[in-house]
C-alpha cells in the first residue's frame, strides 16, 4: 500500500517565529547564555481527514496588545517577520481542523488568521480561549471573533504504551491515527499528540526542551511561577523521561527546541 498503508501521509515541522531567553534567569547556578526559543507548528496530511494544523505560533498580534505586548517583550523578546507567518508557510492550503496545545500567545498567535476550521482542544484550554485571562498568559487580541466549530476532547480512550505514563489519553480523530495526551503543569489541560505511526510525541510546553530537563528542578522561582502547578509540571516531564528511557524508537519532540523545518512521510 502507497506509504506504508499510514493514515497519515506527511508530517511537516514549521517554525513561525521565536523568543529569548536568558539561562541564567531561568535556572540556578548559570551563566548568562541567551537561548532561542522557536515556536513549533506542524501540519498532519491525513488521508481521510485532509490537512490539520497543530498550533499556530506566534504572528504580528505578538506586537500588537498595547502595554502587555511591551511588558511580554521585556521578559520574552520576541522576533517575528511577515515570512514566519503559518499562512505564509502554508501556501495555499486549506486547513480543515487546528488543534490547540494551550493557549498561550506562541501557540494561538495566527488563530485569527484561518477561517472555516474545526478547533479540537481539551475543556480547560477552550475555557481560556473564551475567556482570556492575563494572569493565564492569554493575549485577548488573538482569539478569534467566533469558533463556528469545536469538538472537546473528553471521552478517554487507552494505548498500549501511553497508558503506562498518563492517563488521560484521547482519540483526536477517532481513527487513532493521533492520540492526545493531558499534560497539565506547563498550563491548565495541556494537551500532548503522540502519532503511533511515526512514533513521534509532541510534548508542547511540558518542558523547554529535553537538554534543560536533568536541570529542571534548579528552576528560579519566577519561571517557576508562570508554570499552572510546579509539582505535576516536574511529574510530567519525569514520565516523558521515563518513557523516552523505555521506548528508545519514540521521538519526543518539545514546542520550542532549536531544529530544522523537518518533514517525516
Ligand atoms: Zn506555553
Amino acid at each position: 500500500m502507497e506509504n506504508g498503508g499510514k493514515k497519515i501521509k506527511k508530517i511537516s515541522l514549521y517554525e513561525c517565529g521565536y523568543c529569548e531567553n536568558n539561562l541564567e534567569l531561568i535556572l540556578k547556578n548559570e551563566k548568562r547564555k541567551i537561548i532561542k526559543f522557536p515556536a513549533l507548528c506542524v501540519l498532519f496530511e491525513h488521508k481521510k481527514f485532509g490537512n490539520i494544523l497543530f498550533d499556530t505560533g506566534y504572528s504580528n498580534l505578538i506586537y500588537e496588545n498595547g502595554i502587555i505586548s511591551k511588558i511580554y517583550n521585556f521578559f520574552n523578546k520576541t522576533t517575528f517577520e511577515e515570512s514566519d507567518l503559518i499562512v505564509n508557510k502554508l501556501k495555499d492550503k486549506k486547513i480543515n481542523k487546528i488543534i490547540i496545545s494551550h493557549a498561550h500567545p506562541d501557540h494561538i498567535g495566527a488563530l485569527r488568521y484561518f477561517d472555516n476550521y474545526e478547533l479540537i482542544t481539551t475543556k480547560e484550554v477552550f475555557h481560556t480561549l473564551e475567556q482570556p485571562k492575563l494572569k493565564n498568559l492569554v493575549f485577548r487580541n488573538m482569539i478569534p471573533d467566533k469558533f463556528l466549530k469545536v469538538k472537546i476532547l473528553k471521552e478517554k480512550t487507552k494505548d498500549k504504551i501511553l497508558s503506562k505514563y498518563f492517563k488521560e489519553i484521547y482519540d483526536v480523530l477517532g481513527d487513532k491515527s493521533i492520540l492526545g495526551i493531558r499534560l497539565d503543569g506547563h498550563s491548565n489541560g495541556q494537551l500532548g499528540l503522540y502519532i503511533p505511526e511515526y512514533k513521534i510525541l509532541f510534548a508542547t510546553d511540558s518542558s523547554w526542551g529535553k537538554d534543560l530537563n536533568n536541570k529542571i528542578e534548579k528552576m528560579k522561582l519566577i519561571p517557576r511561577l508562570i508554570q499552572n502547578d510546579y509539582n505535576k509540571y516536574i511529574k510530567n516531564i519525569k514520565l516523558l523521561e521515563k518513557l523516552k528511557k523505555d521506548y528508545k524508537d519514540i521521538k519526543i519532540i518539545y514546542s520550542h527546541e532549536k531544529q530544522k523545518e523537518k518533514i517525516y512521510e
